[in-house]
């Protein structure tokens, strides 16, 4: 079913509206100019996994483009709350959207009004599940990470997606299921919508995000593998150095914790540490069962 025609609805701008409803003006400055922000969270048992932090990240991404939304964190939280409860679902996909609007048209849009929409859908495998468990297959891509003095490179921008789209459609007509792009220096970044992690030695080795998404399960998992003992080593990492290395993951809200057979001419093996770390994290996001009833 196509997204701009499915069952339910869409919370836009203080309200819930028919999904099919849910629509912007083609004179709209964050279609041509990419003037939108967005999150990805998701839905464990009826329980929006590190919501706050996702939606505090929306409103600074904003911030990052030059606008403020509309609505406060704690308001887009009860938002996000309410659209998923809406759609009635346990386990889903949230998806908040903020963008400028269509009072002016050009480069300059200082006054125009911002919106922001929440759609929830259900969004099992970002990857296909039995390819997943053996590792996925990763090419190299040939765009990379911008400078941070050429684009807002911490803000979960629409625009920074475009250089995503362009790697991710070029690695899979080559057959792969991702792209890992390198940074503007040549160093090893992030996938099209998820961090990169390696295992060498025992050890975690990860590239310190200072030009690409910081994000929220990356930090969950840098946690997660400290409380078992395993060292984590944020660095920078050059693509030379991906053969001395025994295990890859990729990690990000859709695409959890994802083990990585491949990387172009490069082998992984799904190793214990990238397993036990897929295991905490699957049991990390769901929320703790409720306490039994006392029996009468
Ligand atoms: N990098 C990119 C480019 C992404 O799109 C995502 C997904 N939002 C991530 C990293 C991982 O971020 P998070 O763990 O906060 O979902």
């Amino acid at each position: 079913q196509p997204f701009d025609s499915r069952d339910g609805e869409i919370w836009f701008d203080g309200a819930f509206v028919p999904w099919s409803d849910a629509k912007v003006h083609v004179l709209t400055h964050g279609l041509h100019y990419a003037s939108a922000v967005f999150e990805g969270e998701r839905a464990y048992g009826g329980v929006i996994f590190k919501m706050h932090e996702h939606n505090q990240r929306l409103v600074n991404s904003g911030k990052l483009l030059g606008f403020d939304i509309p609505f406060s964190v704690d308001e887009i939280d009860r938002a996000c709350e309410a659209t998923l409860a809406r759609q009635g679902f346990e386990d889903a996909y949230i998806r908040p959207i903020a963008w400028r609007g269509s009072e002016m048209m050009g480069v300059a849009a200082q006054s125009n009004t911002i919106h922001l929409a929440i759609a929830v859908w259900q969004w099992p495998s970002y990857f296909d599940p039995a390819e997943r468990l053996k590792g996925i297959r990763v090419d190299l891509a040939e765009w990379r990470r911008p400078d941070p003095r050429t684009a807002p490179s911490k803000a979960k921008a629409t625009g920074l997606y475009m250089i995503c789209t362009l790697s991710k459609h070029a690695a899979e007509r080559k057959g792969y299921a991702d792209a890992l792009m390198l940074d503007w220096r040549g160093q090893v970044a992030e996938c099209t919508g998820a961090n990169v992690f390696f295992v060498k030695d025992g050890a975690i080795h990860t590239p310190t995000p200072d030009c690409f998404l910081d994000g929220i399960t990356r930090r969950t998992v840098i946690g997660l593998a400290k409380a078992r003992g395993i060292e984590v080593i944020e660095r920078a990492i050059m693509p030379e150095e991906l053969d001395g290395f025994e295990e890859c993951f990729i990690c990000g809200t859709a695409a959890e914790v994802t083990p990585v057979s491949e990387i172009a001419q490069h082998r992984f093996a799904v190793g214990d540490i990238t397993k036990t770390l897929m295991n905490d994290y699957a049991a990390a996001v769901r929320p703790a069962p409720k306490a039994a009833v006392a029996a009468a």
